[in-house]
């Protein structure tokens, strides 16, 4: 490529917009230009860089048995009413109506309309084991679209969906998909680690999230230093270090105090005078329409994830005021567990088990209780584990205590089950004649999200540090002086052989200063830069230089293309999975 003749286009300033470094370095690197919030489409240099990428998975996913489709991203409503998601899905899923008044959905996800195409075309066991995969663009109209590319509306997934006939099918499919996965983040330049994720509730049995370690990250990630034991903070399960608030106290009388217009915890502790851990917080939720109280220690936080999953509920969300004051007969921040108006149901954390003589809202406004005690005082049928894991709770598993890092979801393995094929009815004869249904998994990488997470930890104040395996060019040449002829003339002899050679290199002969043509490409990145300058002409010797740490070889003419290729194959190794 000639950089003369190409679509070159940096910026000197950072966008506006832009908080995280590589949405910053996409757009002056001219990776992406953006169309509007959350849509953005790429420039030639980030389409370099996406290809890469996007080979890479291919390449990984064919070796590891997948089998590559091109399904329709418009599907139909019926599909996502009959796996019965056409409601849940909610205002993420993009519906458009067609002109015969239609329903049709932009494809969030595929489960559908896979799942569609294997009860079309399979039958039998003999078929199976079957993983299928699709490299396309996702639409989801996202509330807080964020972070450039990295969250975005349009944005293009590998999918990946398997097919087996009974659970230790799906247990190796799962592997592949996994081993698959590890090998796609090392060759891309990623260090990203497998970690527990949230199953969900609709007979997942295991799930694991690829996370890239950064301050930029939006997902929670509870580490075990001692034990290694990861988890997404949405299911994260911990012991609490002071799990034993019974002190040696004596039950004491059950008391109404005044307590008006004092709201939060940080409050009440003040104008008790006591620890948070003395209270329990009675909150209510709307789980599918119906109201919940759940209790929890006054200084810990409910998961909503585990609580929706303990629930089975499809739709979790706080109650309104208005539902509030139906249920407790008092204005939001007064109810508690003891004389709720109405009867619902009551879920208690385990954490507020061991609590003696606690202080709760007297479901009554400007009204706390203090000496409530479970067992005498109120009753608790249902306890679970809905709290929030943190930093400094004990690890289940081999007693360390527990970190709190920030991670980039770039990938989701998932084992579903039987959601799919049992709402879809997919059958298939198994060896007796039988029908059975297949049990399915379903494994997604984020293609954008994996280049901004790459850019994220690999940058310097110059700009972009790519691998060589992803980088927009292996080499650029740059003659020093583009109207010298010598130069160019040995410029592009070295530009003529590398190409046949099979190189990925440019010459960037644009008519600017070198200066301005230098930091461009340490702007995009590019690993090496091959410097044609006067000493080839008087020592006859060019210039390699590296982009990460800036060492140059000095390398005589007549053995730079050699020379060259074998510094990129070396480079390469350090990617090899
Ligand atoms: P998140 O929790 O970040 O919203 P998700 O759980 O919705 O992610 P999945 O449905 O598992 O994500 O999608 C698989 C992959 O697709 C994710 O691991 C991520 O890399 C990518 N991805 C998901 N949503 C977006 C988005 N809005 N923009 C860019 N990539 C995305
Ligand atoms: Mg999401």
């Amino acid at each position: 490529m000639r950089f003369s003749k190409y679509l070159i286009f940096t910026l000197r300033e950072d966008p506006k917009d832009a908080e995280v470094i590589s949405h910053k370095l996409m757009i002056r690197a001219g990776l992406v230009y953006k169309e509007e919030s959350g849509l953005y489409g790429y420039l030639p240099i980030g389409f370099r860089v996406y290809n890469k990428v996007v080979n890479i998975i291919r390449e990984e996913m064919n070796r590891a048995g997948a089998i590559e489709v091109l399904p329709t991203i418009l599907t139909p409503a019926s599909l996502w009413i009959e796996s019965g998601r056409y409601d849940i899905m909610g205002k993420e899923m993009i519906r458009i109506k067609d002109r015969k008044d239609n329903w049709l959905v932009l494809g969030p996800t595929h489960e559908e309309a896979f799942t569609d195409i294997v009860r079309r075309t399979v039958s039998s066991y003999k078929q199976l084991p079957l993983t299928l995969y699709q490299i396309a663009k996702k639409f989801r109209d996202e509330i807080r679209p964020r972070f450039g590319v990295m969250r975005c509306r349009e944005f293009t997934m590998k999918d990946a969906y398997s097919f087996d006939i009974d659970e230790k099918g799906l247990d190796e499919s799962y592997n592949k998909m996994r081993e698959a996965y590890i090998r796609i983040f090392k060759r891309v330049g990623l260090n990203a680690l497998p970690v527990e994720a949230d199953v969900g509730s609709m007979g997942g049995t295991r799930s694991e999230e690829f996370m890239v370690f950064s301050s930029v990250g939006e997902a929670t990630i509870i580490h075990c230093p001692t034990c290694n034991y990861y988890a997404n903070v949405e299911r994260a399960e911990s012991i609490l270090k002071d799990d034993d608030v019974v002190e040696n106290e004596t039950m004491g009388e059950l008391k109404e105090v005044d307590t008006p217009n004092v709201f939060t915890i940080e409050d009440l502790t003040k104008f008790f005078n006591t620890s948070p851990k003395k209270f329990i917080k009675t909150i209510i939720y709307m789980a599918d329409g119906k109201p919940v109280a759940v209790l929890i220690r006054g200084d810990l936080d409910i998961n909503e994830v585990k609580l929706k999953n303990y629930l089975g509920a499809a739709e979790l969300e706080l109650a309104t005021p208005e539902i509030i004051e139906e249920v407790t007969g008092a204005k939001v921040g007064f109810a508690g567990p003891v004389g709720l108006k109405k009867e619902i149901r009551v879920i208690g954390d385990f954490s507020i088990k061991n609590i003696k003589n606690a202080i709760t809202g007297a479901n009554k406004t400007d009204k706390h209780i203090i000496n409530v005690n479970i067992n005498r005082d109120f009753e608790v049928k249902e306890f679970a584990d809905i709290r929030t894991a943190k930093a400094g709770d004990i690890c289940k598993n081999c007693g360390g205590s527990l970190e709190e890092t920030k991670g980039i979801e770039v990938g989701h393995i998932f084992k579903l089950g039987y959601k799919y094929t049992e709402s879809m009815n997919v059958t298939v004869l198994d060896k007796s004649g039988n029908r059975i249904h297949p049990i399915m998994g379903c494994y997604g990488i984020g293609v954008d999200r994996t280049i901004a997470a790459v850019i994220e930890t690999s940058n310097d104040e110059k700009g972009i540090i790519w691998p060589i395996t992803i980088a927009p060019f292996e080499c650029v040449i740059v003659p020093i002086a583009t109207k010298d002829e010598k130069i160019m003339e040995i410029s592009n002899k070295i530009y003529e052989e590398l190409l046949s050679k099979n190189v990925d290199v440019a010459i960037d002969d644009r008519d600017e200063t070198v200066g301005v043509r230098m930091n461009d490409l340490d702007l995009m990145g590019i690993p090496f830069k091959i410097i044609v300058g006067k000493k080839a002409i008087n020592e006859n010797k060019i210039e390699v230089k590296r982009r990460d740490n800036g060492q140059t070889y000095e390398i005589p003419v007549s053995e730079a293309v050699d020379e060259i290729i074998s510094i990129i194959k070396e480079e390469y190794k350090k990617y090899e999975a």
